[in-house]
């Protein structure tokens, strides 16, 4: 009995998000912050990462563990997926726009990427915000590019996109997961490069992934990055690109701005 009125305790509280989450769509609740990824050798600044915020009117800034799951689980991440890539396109067009030249990477779920329609909006969203295909990334988890889908993630690289796997955490099988993929991004599993140091396995098969990366001419991004004994140790691997706080915790645009106005290249100073 305690089960089932906790369990509908459960429901009654995902149906009361349920329908602030479509609240806070129509009443422009959600935002985006961008979080800059550095390249390792020349501290160029490279590319930012789109986040999904929720400015909550009780709760204050919620980050998307706490709302994420439950927007997919509804569905309503189609409707806010599509809101995120088309803000994330016009900021990246804007900073085109004023000369800067650098990658904007997407999250997108599985359910959006299964819809048959993912291609033709991704489409429709870089045609009417005029962002250079080849300057948007997207970040997919391995699960989600796994299976019949293969020909989707060709036509998404024929829009001139570029493709991720997020959150790869190189295994035994790691290559083979990977190797048939049209994918040109592997974007490093932030608790894989926080254990790096502590872990011979793991250099191993940094190595192995760094030599096939380069062979397949594929970038490498470290996510995570807290520290800097750990960017050196990325260094020393040859990982090209890393993200973390040691570099930048994500702001929203107007902070990127500011930044980019006085460096093109990672100061030393955290944003
Ligand atoms: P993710 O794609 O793995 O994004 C990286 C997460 O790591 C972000 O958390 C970022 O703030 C955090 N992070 C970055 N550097 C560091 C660091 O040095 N140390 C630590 N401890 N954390 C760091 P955030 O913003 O809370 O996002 C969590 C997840 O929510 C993302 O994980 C992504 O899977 C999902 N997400 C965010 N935005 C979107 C979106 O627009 N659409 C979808 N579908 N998912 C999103
Ligand atoms: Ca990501």
């Amino acid at each position: 009995m305690a089960n089932q009125s906790e369990s509908s305790g459960e429901l009654a509280k995902n149906v009361d998000l349920v329908g602030e989450l479509t609240k806070a769509l129509e009443g422009e609740q959600f935002f985006l912050v961008y979080q800059p990824e550095i390249d390792l050798h020349s501290n160029a600044f490279v590319g930012v990462e789109a986040l999904i915020r929720w400015r909550h009117p009780q709760r204050g800034v919620l980050s998307p563990d706490a709302f994420v799951p439950e927007l997919e689980s509804s569905g309503l991440i189609m409707a806010v997926g599509r809101w995120a890539l088309a803000t994330a396109c016009a900021q990246g067009a804007e900073w085109h726009d004023k000369g800067f030249r650098f990658t904007v990477s997407v999250n997108i779920s599985a359910r959006q990427f299964a819809w048959n329609g993912f291609v033709d909006e991704v489409e429709e969203v870089l045609t009417s915000s005029r962002f250079p295909s080849g300057l948007l990334v997207l970040e997919f988890a391995l699960r989600t590019l796994s299976g019949e889908l293969t020909d989707r993630l060709t036509e998404l690289t024929q829009l001139g996109v570029r493709l991720s796997v997020d959150d790869f955490e190189p295994g035994p099988s790691l290559l083979s997961d990977i190797e048939n993929l049209p994918i040109s991004v592997v974007k490093l599993d932030r608790q894989f490069v926080a254990t790096l140091s502590d872990s011979p396995t793991g250099a191993e098969l940094v190595h192995t992934l760094v030599d096939w990366a380069k062979k397949s001419r594929l970038q490498i991004v470290a996510s995570g990055i807290e520290d800097a004994e750990q960017r050196q140790r990325l260094q020393l691997e040859e990982i090209g690109v890393g993200q973390g706080y040691l570099f930048s915790r994500p702001h929203e645009a107007a902070e990127i701005d500011r930044y980019l106005e006085d460096f093109s290249i990672f100061s030393g100073k955290p944003l």
